[in-house]
């Protein structure tokens, strides 16, 4: 008796163990620039559609890929 509802529990487990999630997102990146005004596209294959940013606030955050544009000619550098 105790040996089957033993090899019930183990099945039940293995059903949770595949349900796993992926791995989490990398966190987002913060790019200093010296324009107030940046163009995003993502960068690389993980791309997407250009888009521009005024930075009238001395930061902007891209919609698409949540990257953080920070106006900062010092940080920036060349
Ligand atoms: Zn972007």
């Amino acid at each position: 008796m105790t040996a089957m509802s033993e090899a019930m529990s183990a099945s039940a487990q293995a059903r949770t163990m595949s349900d796993e999630s992926p791995a989490a997102p990398p966190p987002p990146e913060v790019i200093y620039v010296k324009t107030r005004r940046i163009a995003c596209d993502g960068g690389g294959a993980l791309g997407h559609p250009i888009v521009w940013y005024s930075l009238e606030d001395g930061e902007a955050e891209c919609g698409y890929c949540d990257r953080k544009f920070v106006y900062d000619p010092e940080k920036a550098g060349s």
